[in-house]
């Protein structure tokens, strides 16, 4: 199985190394981590020189991270080059606070998100997308004219239609612990085609339900693949054969 999205160079893992072992051991054989900005991109390719194959980096520009600059942004841009890196993420466009809906703050935001996307267009590369609710259709508007080829939409959530846009264009959908206890996310889980499912963990941000009280580790895939594996009636090894598949189609990573 693959995370999909995991912030392992976040402060909050006091032991990544233990984190990864301890994913490895539950059937875990790679973990994508996304940079949030200039620190957090340098941790993430340090982190995957020390785990090579294991950890594979992605860098990015978190939207909602409104202590980063313009001028950081073009920094991670000029950081990005095909060879060192999986993805472009997480990138997008911000939705949660006060700042996210002012209107000069997110006009910026598409213009930041859409030179991302013209350089994942160009080089050929994936783009992780951070893109709540009504973000998504905006988000799925500016990747598509910028010729954007993979992506996917990370932590989904939005109405039914635009879900439906988004793997009909070819773009994929990752699906959080959430979805063992989540309504809205188990509705997802039954709709999305099998060939168009992520999973991922997003750690360390914490759930609720059976994980409510636990550090998010990427061990914990495991009882995502298993409450879809649950929630469309079919088997662990299915889920898990899918998922897989599907994240190394995205990110085209090498058996
Ligand atoms: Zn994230």
């Amino acid at each position: 199985m693959i995370d999909s999205h995991v912030h392992l160079d976040a402060d909050q893992y006091p032991d990544p190394s233990g984190a990864i072992k301890r994913a490895r051991d539950a059937g875990v054989s790679a973990m994508v981590a996304p940079g949030v900005g200039p620190a957090s991109n340098l941790a993430v390719i340090e982190l995957a020189r020390k785990f090579r194959g294991v950890i594979l980096p992605a860098l990015g520009f978190h939207p909602e991270r409104f202590e980063h600059s313009e001028d950081d942004s073009r920094e991670v841009l000029g950081l990005i080059e095909r060879d060192s890196i999986c993805a472009i993420g997480e990138v997008g466009l911000p939705w949660y606070g006060e700042r996210a809906n002012d209107a000069a703050v997110l006009d910026a935001a598409k213009v930041t998100l859409a030179r991302f996307a013209h350089a994942a267009a160009a080089l050929d590369l994936p783009l992780i997308l951070h893109a709540p609710h009504a973000r998504a259709a905006e988000a799925l508007a500016i990747i598509r004219e910028a010729g954007v080829r993979r992506a996917v939409f990370h932590w989904h959530k939005s109405d039914e239609q635009t879900t439906r846009a988004i793997f009909n264009a070819g773009y994929f959908i990752s699906l959080t612990p959430e979805v063992a206890y989540r309504a809205r996310d188990q509705d997802l889980a039954r709709m999305l085609p099998a060939n168009r499912i992520l999973v991922e963990t997003d750690g360390p941000w914490p759930y609720g339900g059976q994980f409510a009280g636990r550090l998010t580790e990427p061990a914990m895939i495991k009882e995502v693949v298993a409450a879809i594996a649950h929630l469309r009636c079919t088997t662990f090894e299915e889920i898990a054969a899918a998922t897989t598949a599907n994240a190394r189609a995205l990110f085209r990573i090498r058996e």
